[in-house]
């Protein structure tokens, strides 16, 4: 049985970005009864960059939503949100002891962030040391990331491997990355990767007539209606071969190379294919949002399996390094 882990920071809305290279193939590997899932709110974590807490609020509920949108299986799994279960910051600060400093300041996603964010604050540098703590509490083996996590993961096993040199015992278990190189970087509305911070994502659950607006903003070139277009270099043709099927995408790219067929009529198709495939995850998602205690009663359950797996790990820390009796 491999326990697959993973995690969404609650720094926006989720957007398709993060649905269709994240949370969409996370629910796939859950479907294998061989796999036993641990998919969490990464609410601590987007503290680094958020600081308002009604915002932070409204984005928790969003992102757990989008799970119960896409049919992520909470009763098999489980779901819980990271700050209420407190073993993840005891870990963390264990963890801290045993990370090198020069480790932290190598780390090439610190370094980024630092040369774009105005606030420069500790949580940011010691992030992949909490990262650690939240897939080193619940022995996950597998975690499914993007390229840019590889060397995060690498921390936190060679931060465990330390752990466990320590206790004399194979305390910690060593994750694997799971990088999918088939999932692809969405583009976002300027052709740049598609970010929550650089305000370029579309919103798949925003109401019909904002969806419709949003999905006009994608960027195009200024080829006029009757001209032939290059459908592998338009992040509409990009973003419409996401989504529809395997003949609507034939039929669009024929459009495009035969002419007479504007961006604005690409941008329209788009749009009524967003309404149409994520019809059901669009329903799902509105009625989490307005029957909010349902979605916290969900995630309280899943709090207290979380909680349960959290607190056998950290006992067995404690008693290595000399916390408890
Ligand atoms: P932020 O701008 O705050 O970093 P984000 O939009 O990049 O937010 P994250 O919370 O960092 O989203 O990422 C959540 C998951 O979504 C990660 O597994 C990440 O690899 C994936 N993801 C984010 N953006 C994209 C994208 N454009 N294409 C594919 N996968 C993405
Ligand atoms: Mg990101």
């Amino acid at each position: 049985m491999a326990r697959i882990l993973t995690g969404i920071q609650s720094s926006g809305r989720p957007h398709l970005g993060n649905i269709l290279g994240a949370i969409k193939p996370a629910i796939e590997l859950s479907k294998n009864p061989q796999n036993e899932s641990f998919f969490f709110i990464a609410d601590l974590h987007s503290l680094t960059t958020l600081k308002n807490g009604v915002e932070r609020a409204e984005y928790v509920r969003a992102i757990a939503a989008t799970w119960l949108a896409f049919g992520f299986d909470y009763q098999k799994n489980v779901f819980w949100r990271q700050s209420r279960v407190q073993e993840h910051t005891e870990l963390s600060w264990y963890l801290n002891c045993f990370t090198p400093f020069p480790m932290l300041a190598n780390a090439t996603s610190f370094k980024d962030k630092s040369e774009k964010l105005a606030d420069v604050n500790a949580g940011l540098f010691t992030y992949p040391v909490l990262q650690a703590a939240d897939i080193l509490l619940y022995n996950a083996n597998i975690i499914p990331v993007g390229k840019d996590q590889k060397q995060h993961l690498e921390m936190s096993k060679d931060i465990a491997h330390r752990f466990n040199i320590l206790a004399g015992e194979d305390i910690l278990v060593l994750p694997e990355p799971q990088i999918d190189e088939r999932i692809m970087t969405i583009p976002g509305l300027d052709g740049q990767k598609m970010s929550k911070s650089y305000h370029n994502y579309i919103d798949i659950f925003l109401p019909e007539n904002e969806l419709k607006k949003i999905t006009k903003k994608i960027l195009s070139d200024s080829k006029q209606l009757e001209e032939p277009k290059d459908p592998d270099n338009d992040i509409t043709f990009q973003l419409y071969s996401l989504v529809a099927s395997q003949a609507e995408v034939e039929t669009m790219r024929q459009n495009y190379l035969n002419g007479g067929y504007g961006y604005g009529h690409a941008k329209q198709a788009l749009f009524e294919c967003f309404l149409e495939v994520f019809a059901e995850p669009r329903r799902i998602f509105n009625y989490y949002m307005e029957n909010t205690e349902e979605l916290e009663g969900i995630l309280v359950e899943g709090e207290a399996k979380a909680r349960e797996i959290a607190q056998d790990t950290i006992g067995k820390v404690r008693k290595v390094l000399g916390f408890s009796s």
